[in-house]
């Protein structure tokens, strides 16, 4: 079987389009639609033709494309059966461990409550690749709207349990500002370190940070991090639980 390729691109101000092509098959998947004619751009740039939307979760810079670019290509349109009545022109509802194929590529999707209610992300098992929109990014995770930080903190370890190895794309490049916040969390990780001085390097030459892994998720990503004993020493918060330092760390975060 021959491996996806990928098209990432930044649209609106800091969302990333991902297009994922299947060239067995020739099905082309956006994982949301942020914006349409940037999605058509990539797609033309690249000859493929849209036939699905991964739909990760109802907010305006995840789906403004959706009804557009479904007029143009008629595609399929997936996404979280918890946000069903907010996702314009949604054909099928997924949700937790629901699995479909994507071509011959296995697609498991994961239920990440935290940002938004119905957040999805989508893990293309055998490929190793997981669509965390905005519930992980590099460094950092999304805000949390509509559940409170013991819900986002759960949908992280669901996360945090794929193997080391897995691709993660994200959905918004806030990865220079995550870095400068981590560091105030967890000030003598040396990983970190090293990583937020590539992360102002890459930044300063205008280029992506995208994607990140898991395994260094879990070396740096404060939120992921939560039961580290430096990091609770830091906040003075050694007797709490892994939730109230999660809490406080998003917090912090919400006023950095
Ligand atoms: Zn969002």
């Amino acid at each position: 079987m021959k491996p996806l390729d990928l098209d990432v691109f930044l649209c609106r101000t800091d969302n990333f389009g991902v297009l994922v092509h299947d060239p067995e098959t020739g099905l082309t998947a956006s994982i949301d639609a942020p914006d349409a004619d940037a999605v058509i751009a990539a797609a033309d740039r690249r000859g493929w033709t849209i036939s699905h939307i991964f739909t990760t979760h109802h907010h305006t810079d995840h789906v403004e494309g959706n009804l557009a670019l479904k007029e143009k290509y008629g595609c399929e349109i997936i996404g979280p059966i918890n946000e069903a009545v907010a996702i314009p022109g949604l054909d099928m509802t997924m949700s937790d461990d629901d699995t479909f194929l994507f071509g011959e590529h296995p697609v498991r999707v994961i239920e990440t409550p935290g940002h938004t209610a119905g957040h999805i992300c989508y893990h293309f098992t055998d490929d190793k690749l997981l669509f965390a929109a905005d519930t992980l990014f590099a460094l950092g995770c999304g805000r949390l709207f509509e559940r409170p930080p013991a819900d986002m903190w759960h949908s992280l370890q669901k996360l945090a349990v794929l193997p080391d190895e897995t691709a993660i794309y994200f959905g918004h490049e806030y990865t220079l500002s995550n870095a400068r916040f981590a560091l105030t969390i967890d000030p003598d990780n040396e990983r970190l370190k090293a990583r937020a001085a590539e992360i102002e390097a890459l930044r300063a030459e205008g280029r992506f940070t995208i994607p990140t892994t898991l395994a260094l998720e879990k070396e740096t990503n404060p939120f992921l991090r939560a039961g580290d004993p430096a990091i609770r020493r830091n906040l003075l918060m050694e007797t709490k639980t892994n939730e109230e330092v999660f809490a406080e760390i998003r917090k912090r975060k919400d006023n950095f």
